[in-house]
């Protein structure tokens, strides 16, 4: 099995009680049954705590119920966690202990990559140059989970988008020329039909944002108005590296729902609603992305909704993100 990693990986360290976020507010923190069955065995005030803490939510998993502003219950006033100092980082839930890591694997060979919701993570990722330059590979063995001339042509597409991306032009054409590309492979990966003809709509974009769920309905307002014009001024280095994350990040997905217009048409709409937030609002891109990415990305309904969007509706069309980035 062979293992891929952009070069920010190795430097990621959690900055715990310096991070200007946490990854303890916010989010439901799903305990997988081997720690909440350890959890069970801890004597004394602290087991009794961890007990008491335990819930069923909706969709039937076992998280811990959040504290006020849906801070974990464990997330210390010294902005560290109760758990590690308690019982040490063996005993964290999966969910904690591998956050902010992300693991995708594809049967012969697994990629890692960093998730952009921690703030730490973001740093890094936007701050590294040629990231994915060991990312090279384009074979892929036949096996039970996918096809592997699908993998073949999504590897090499892959190849060629980050060439388009990185490419001495300005950011604007670069996007537009890996939208039209990734029409071309999906023409032959799983022909789409074309969507009907619809009169231009400046505002698809911030239509869309509109309507997903939001930690903190405060950055619904920040989002929509972020999503109305492309401008690029100014950030177009870090934008590229940005681009290139969604892309190392969301292109192999497509060996599964043979969809890849979709996930190059979130990235480009990443990149013009970043751009936005980082520059209305007076905050370093990092720090844009950041907060995009918590609240977008780490949605599963959010993302689950916009790449059916930018998947079936026709104001979303290629033709149409073209001439709002242009
Ligand atoms: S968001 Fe990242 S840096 Fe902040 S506490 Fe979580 S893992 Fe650590």
């Amino acid at each position: 099995m062979k293992h891929y990693y952009p070069a920010y990986y190795e430097s990621f360290h959690c900055i715990a009680a310096d991070c200007p976020d946490s990854c303890c507010q916010g989010w439901d923190v799903v305990i997988d049954s081997d720690t909440e069955s350890f959890y069970r065995t801890v004597k004394g005030d602290f087991g009794d705590r961890l007990r008491r803490a335990i819930v069923t939510d909706s969709d039937g998993d076992r998280v811990f119920r959040l504290a006020d502003n849906k801070k974990c219950p464990f997330w210390g006033e010294d902005k560290l966690c109760d758990i590690y100092k308690e019982l040490g980082e063996a005993h964290l839930c999966a969910t904690c202990a591998q956050f902010p890591r992300l693991r995708m694997e594809y049967e012969d060979f697994t990629e890692h990559s960093l998730a952009l919701a921690c703030p730490e993570a973001a740093r890094l990722i936007l701050n590294t140059d040629n990231a994915y330059s060991s990312f090279t590979h384009t074979d892929a063995e036949g096996c039970a989970d996918y096809d592997a001339d699908v993998m073949r042509l999504l590897l090499e597409s892959r190849l060629r988008c980050a060439e388009l991306l990185t490419a001495d032009k300005s950011l604007a054409d670069r996007l537009c020329e890996c939208l039209i590309d990734a029409e071309a492979v999906q023409a032959r990966l799983y022909p789409s039909e074309k969507s009907p003809d619809t009169p231009y709509r400046q505002d698809a974009l911030a239509e869309l944002f509109d309507q997903l769920e939001f930690i903190d309905d405060r950055n619904r307002n920040k989002i929509v108005q972020a999503s109305h014009t492309a401008d690029f001024s100014d950030q177009e280095t870090e934008l590229t590296r940005l681009a290139l994350y969604d892309l190392y990040r969301y292109r192999l997905n497509s060996v599964d729902t043979l969809d890849v217009l979709s996930p190059t048409k979130f990235m480009i709409a990443s990149v013009i609603v970043i751009s936005n937030l980082s520059r209305d609002n007076h905050l370093a891109l990092c720090e844009a992305a950041q907060l995009y990415s918590k609240e977008i990305e780490q949605s599963y309904e959010n993302m689950e909704r916009i790449f059916d969007a930018l998947a079936y509706d026709p104001l979303l069309s290629s033709d149409h993100l073209i001439r709002f980035i242009q």
